[in-house]
């Protein structure tokens, strides 16, 4: 049963709740909630629920259904998060873990750690205990594996995910993994269940050849209900009549466990297709069918594997697949995760320093503009996926330039650029007005508007929509279907939202994201009204020259002005051409007090040869005027 909790519930009186429960054989467990905090019991006996909703401090008692109770969504409606390392996976985050089938040595183990690593997989996999069908094959390193995890890991910052086969190998093994993988042969082992829960390592435990999705989910329940805090379902495919492929992919499991259960999913494209050109297209649909994340098989050499090589990617295939993921992310509202210590290729986090920030220990300030749950804010969130930062809304663009200037804050978040309605002029005046402050990162997302009310609001009750003008027009096909709503300009899109949580007008309705509904505490009564669905807007992260530098960035943005002469913007230009840097956007703005005159902005892909970009740029300085570097950071 799920026991909510009053808001200010006193220690005392929690203790007691849980005293009471446990002397009635339960298991109890407390989740902390962002709206409310609940204990879990879970146990043998039936008791009647009156005598615990009656117990002081207690809001009230849900009981849970199905079989399965702290793996199931009625114990905890949000999704769970779970972390390894600096490396969470769940949420709105996309986690890619790659490697080869099994550890062959230490030497191919780094060298496609190396590879992975570098087209952007968080998590090393590799097998040191193979399962194999036949005895005759390839069984594993055994520890001498494990022994290359520990040492690739600690060299790469990846940290590993291996399988385990016996109980006998639980203590032996924490030395040297992340998290523990269950492999779909050992679903239903529950004596290696019952070990592997207390170990306090995350365990990933993979469906089994032939189980049913509520086996699947008992399964977890074993994990969880001896100990494990931290468990990441997979998806490899189930056994069925087809065998073209390995497996068949279950591919709607993905979105019916999310709605069964907190916990997250990811996909073995690999173990599922069983062969390399089928991995790539599946491990796509099942990042749009709502996976967390995918776990994926690679060898820089696969027809030497010692094991499923026919289902390895090439390096060149993964490193396609991470663009694709990556360019499908805004659509799905998420963010591929990124290995988080700033000092990466690929990485766009810039490193986290909170000295000095004004904040409490361990937080970081980033102030963007509007309302609490704006879409800036939205972007701030998707970016900076991390434990203490805290988001700092200001009135005004301007504000948030000062605010990083004076170090109020560390970073600031500001939409530079809509997919429908072009440039946002007054941010690229603003950069221009604000030469010490840089541009440390990027970050895209998709603009999904929704038709928000009062709780108790019905479509029938509503008569005004207030929003900004631009969603109002976005939004125009809908609201045609209702001619007789007043449609109001309001100043903002969150503000909208905060102002009908403010009245509680039940005719009253707003257009943002729905997001922001949650934080106000708001109802989505229809969801992706906007008319056109490729609405995209792209912001960038601020911050003073000293916090702005980030390792391996792929993309400078420059601005400059040109002599008053013929061919002058054209001689620019040639030197991108002739250094072979591709131009991603050209941008011209109007000088303030200089009538008729134009600053151009630019933004360039760049490669790995710093030293390329730094004698464009030298050369550039030649014949622009005025040139300035924006940024130099990552692209997402
Ligand atoms: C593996 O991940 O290498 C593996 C053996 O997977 P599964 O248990 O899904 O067959
Ligand atoms: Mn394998």
């Amino acid at each position: 049963m799920v026991i909510v909790l009053e808001r200010n519930i006193k220690d005392h009186d929690k203790e007691r709740i849980r005293e009471f429960l446990t002397a009635k054989g339960f298991q109890v467990r407390e989740i902390a909630g962002e709206e409310e905090t609940i204990l879990g019991a879970v146990g043998h006996l039936t008791i009647d629920f009156r005598e615990v909703e009656t117990l002081e401090g207690v809001q009230r008692v849900i009981p849970i259904s199905k079989p399965y109770k702290l793996a199931s969504r009625e114990m905890k409606q949000a999704d769970s998060v779970v972390s390894v390392g600096k490396i969470k996976i769940g949420g709105r985050r996309i986690a890619v873990i790659a490697g080869p089938c099994s550890v062959e040595s230490y030497d191919l183990l780094l060298e496609t750690a190396l590879i992975v690593k570098q087209s952007g997989a968080v998590m090393l996999r590799g097998g040191a205990f193979k399962p194999r069908t036949s005895p005759y094959a390839f069984q594993g390193l055994g520890e001498e594996g494990l022994r290359h995890l520990r040492d690739v890991s600690d060299l790469t910052g990846l940290p590993v995910v291996t399988e385990i086969v016996s109980p006998s190998h639980v203590d032996m093994m924490c030395d040297y993994i992340d998290v523990f993988q269950i492999g779909a042969r050992n679903m239903q082992n529950f004596e290696l269940l019952k070990a592997v829960g207390p170990s306090g390592k995350a365990v990933m435990l993979k469906r089994g050849l032939s189980a049913t999705i509520e086996e699947w989910l008992m399964a977890a329940e074993y994990l969880l209900a001896h100990g494990a805090e931290d468990v990441i379902l997979c998806e490899r495919g189930i056994r069925t009549f087809e065998t073209y492929t390995r497996n068949s992919l279950d591919i709607s499991s993905i979105p019916v466990v999310k709605k069964l259960s907190h916990l997250p999913v990811i996909v073995d494209p690999s173990h599922a297709t069983g062969i390399r050109n089928k991995v790539p297209p599946v491990a796509l649909a099942a990042i749009a069918a709502g996976a967390d994340g995918l776990i994926i098989e690679v060898h820089p050499r696969p027809e030497k594997a010692l094991s499923d090589g026919p289902q390895s990617l090439y390096p060149e295939q993964f490193e396609k697949l991470m663009r694709d993921i990556q360019a499908m992310s805004p659509v799905l509202e998420k963010e591929v995760t990124k290995l988080p210590d700033g000092s990466e290729p690929r990485t766009v986090f810039p490193t986290i320093d909170t000295s000095g920030s004004g904040a409490e220990p361990g937080n970081v300030e980033v102030a963007f503009q509007g309302e609490l749950g704006a879409y800036s804010e939205i972007a701030l969130g998707r970016y900076f996926q991390a434990d203490g930062i805290v988001s700092r809304p200001c009135p005004s663009f301007r504000d948030v330039f000062e605010a990083v200037l004076t170090g109020n804050v560390r970073y600031g978040v500001l939409p530079i650029e809509n997919s429908l309605a072009g440039s946002i002029h007054e941010n690229y005046d603003l950069l221009l007005q604000y030469p010490d402050i840089h541009i440390a990162g990027e970050t895209k997302i998709r603009i999904i508007h929704s038709l928000i009310t009062a709780p108790k609001t019905t479509l029938e009750q509503v008569h005004v929509v207030r929003s900004h003008p631009q969603a109002l027009s976005q939004c125009a096909r809908f609201l045609d279907q209702h001619p007789d709503w007043e449609r109001v300009p309001f100043y903002d899109t969150s503000g909208s939202v905060a102002y009908l949580a403010e009245k509680g007008n039940p005719g009253d309705a707003a257009i943002a994201h729905s997001e922001t509904a949650r934080r106000y505490g708001m109802k989505v009564l229809a969801e992706g009204i906007e008319t056109n669905p490729q609405n995209y807007t792209r912001f960038v992260i601020i911050a003073r020259e000293e916090n702005a530098a980030v390792a391996a960035p792929d993309l400078v943005s420059i601005v400059f002005s040109t002599p008053n002469e013929a061919g002058s913007l054209f001689t620019c230009l040639q030197l991108f051409a002739k250094h072979q840097l591709n131009m991603k956007k050209l941008e011209s703005r109007p000088i303030h007090g200089r009538p008729w005159q134009y600053m151009f902005y630019v933004d360039l892909e760049i490669g790995n040869d710093l030293d390329v970009v730094n004698r464009c740029l030298g050369e550039l300085g030649e014949v622009a005027l005025d040139l300035r570097l924006l940024g130099m950071y990552r692209s997402s």
